[in-house]
């Protein structure tokens, strides 16, 4: 058996893992859209593809893979619904934005039709090897991958190794032959959920008690919900914006993926959502919430909030989490300028990040390779892998890679 990274190999973005055995099977097969222009991986034939969860460096190439072969995919629900919105989404934002994506509707029917729906911890078989999705913890419906064939292989994908608000952490299988891990925080700890909640608590109380505004820009999918359910006792106050509250709505009607799904529903009942400019005008005037995409301020209704409060001191914008490099966010943060290529001011707002993340940070990470025990270990998904690999190999005295795009690894 063998593995080629095609995408994620030392860097964050466009997974691609392709697992050759007696078929070939790619597993994800993702975009990475920041910074612009969007990169793809390379589009190989392959025989069938599994998607582990819908954020667009997982799916968001998937109808290319389409364009070149007929797989069979294979995905769990609430991943097809939340990923075709996302990739409809990518289509009309590129070519708005003069990135056509390089793949159309054709394609993207073809992917849907090929795709084949199955439930976590289910047995699927492509060629000599056996599938299943296990519960990855990192967004609603996000799974890790077990390939049983000749050898025993598990692809983390994105992975969370404690609870959060909306999720169970994930789960994991032991005594594997080849762990393909993600290392996004492989060289970094974060504080405690418990703890940044606090901190959020605390700012947002700040605010409202100053009849100010505090807007959060997110991720449609995971970020959004979770700071929403961190926000319980502020309900009232809540507006939800941007593709973030059609993926709410989604994740409620697949709400057996969550942690207590009755209380994830009793919040959307609860808060508000923006939807018309007059929704959005009532919203910065009063003391409120905003919870709105994008995350890293490249797009969205959240930057026409930014426009509106820029001015305001005492109104504060609450990053939830890592900021990528060149992106409108990372530079707000760095500079209190918000610039893009059609325009550039100044933001007066309290600016604020904390480090909320579906992620496993380095411990968790660590925990990962300890419990599945693995003897030769894949780095992937992350700015250090090589560092990471390092580690691993001190650590537990196994083979470890931090391969480019491109590598072929024997396993
Ligand atoms: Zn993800």
């Amino acid at each position: 058996m063998k593995i080629k990274i095609l995408g994620s190999g030392q860097e964050v973005g466009r997974s691609a893992i392709l697992l050759e055995s007696e078929k070939s099977v790619m597993m994800d097969f993702g975009v990475k859209i920041e910074p612009e222009p969007p990169q793809y991986p390379h589009a190989e034939k392959v025989d069938a593809a599994v998607i582990s969860h819908a954020h667009l460096d997982h799916i968001g190439a998937l109808p290319l893979l389409c364009k070149r072969s007929k797989p069979h995919i294979f995905m769990n629900d609430i991943t097809l619904e939340l990923g075709v919105m996302l990739l409809k989404d990518s289509m009309k934002v590129g070519h708005i934005e003069g990135y056509d994506t390089p793949f159309g509707n054709k394609d993207m029917r073809k992917a849907i039709k090929n795709t084949k729906i199955v439930t976590q911890r289910d047995k699927f078989k492509v060629g000599d090897t056996t599938f299943s999705l296990w519960p990855s913890g990192h967004i609603p419906g996000s799974s890790a991958i077990l390939a049983e064939g000749r050898k025993r292989i598990f692809y983390t994908s994105d992975i969370q190794t404690t609870d959060s608000r909306l999720l169970k952490k994930c789960q994991l299988p032991q005594n594997v032959d080849t762990l393909v891990i993600e290392s996004t925080y492989g060289m970094r700890n974060r504080l405690p959920r418990e703890q940044q909640e606090q901190l959020l608590i605390e700012s947002v109380e700040e605010a409202l008690s100053n009849d100010e505004v505090v807007l959060m820009p997110v991720f449609a999918v995971g970020r959004a919900q979770e700071v929403m359910m961190m926000l319980e006792k502020y309900a009232s106050k809540i507006v939800m914006d941007g593709m973030a509250r059609l993926a709410s709505d989604i994740i409620a009607d697949y709400s057996y993926y969550l942690r207590e799904p009755g209380r994830y529903k009793a919040m959307l009942k609860k808060i508000k959502f923006a939807r018309t400019d007059e929704d959005r005008k009532k919203a910065v005037e009063k003391n409120s919430i905003i919870i709105s995409s994008a995350g890293m301020l490249g797009g969205g209704p959240a930057v026409s909030y930014l426009r509106h409060i820029r001015g305001r001191e005492n109104s504060k914008v609450i990053f939830s989490g890592f900021l990528v490099e060149d992106t409108p966010g990372r530079g707000l943060i760095e500079t209190k300028i918000f610039k893009t290529a059609e325009e550039e001011f100044n933001v007066k707002c309290d600016l604020y990040q904390l480090e909320l993340s579906g992620h496993a940070d380095r411990k968790g990470l660590m925990e990962i390779v300890k419990r599945t025990n693995p003897k030769q270990v894949i780095c992937v998904h992350g700015d250090r892998c090589k560092d990471f690999a390092k580690d691993i190999e001190e650590h537990f005295g196994v083979q470890a890679f931090a391969p480019k795009n491109g590598e072929v690894i024997k396993i």
